[in-house]
This record gives C-alpha cells, sequence and structure tokens, in this order.
C-alpha cells in the first residue's frame, strides 16, 4: 500500500504519464458454442448477430472489442 502510493508521486508532476493501451469496451458473449457465436454490447446495444469465430467458448466469453464503442480506438474485429 505504501509503496503504490510513492509510485503514483513519481508521476504526479510530471508533464508525461506511463503509456497505457487504452481501455477496450468489450461486448459479451450472449449465445454460442461450436464456432458460432453471438454478442452484444451493453453499453450501445450493438448486436453483432450470429458469427463463425474460430473461438473457443472461454475466449468468447471474455468478450469481444464492440466496433461502435471503441470505433477511433480499436478496429472490428480487431484481435480476432
Ligand atoms: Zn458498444
Amino acid at each position: 500500500m505504501r509503496r503504490k502510493r510513492v509510485i503514483r508521486d513519481l508521476f504526479t508532476d510530471t508533464d508525461w504519464a506511463p503509456l497505457r493501451r487504452p481501455y477496450r469496451k468489450l461486448a459479451r458473449l450472449v449465445d454460442g458454442g461450436c464456432g458460432t457465436f453471438h454478442f452484444e454490447c451493453k453499453r450501445c446495444g450493438w448486436d453483432s448477430g450470429w458469427l463463425e469465430l474460430c473461438l473457443s467458448v472461454t475466449a468468447a466469453k471474455r468478450g469481444m472489442p464492440c466496433p461502435e464503442c471503441n470505433s477511433t480506438s480499436v478496429p472490428a474485429g480487431a484481435g480476432y
């Protein structure tokens, strides 16, 4: 706890911040299995429809970047 405070203080007075990847807004898995998946975004209501993807169910449950919410930072389907 004390160590975290020290690290944070190192960056408060500088004019640069540590580089971080922009936060990805993920669409959640609604239904799927056997290579077909259906994602929905809870923020904007984007609906992927049924997609045929080479993903395991576990990987699909992590979510898919929403193309609407990430339109400026992450292109649709990036990483998949
Ligand atoms: Zn969205």
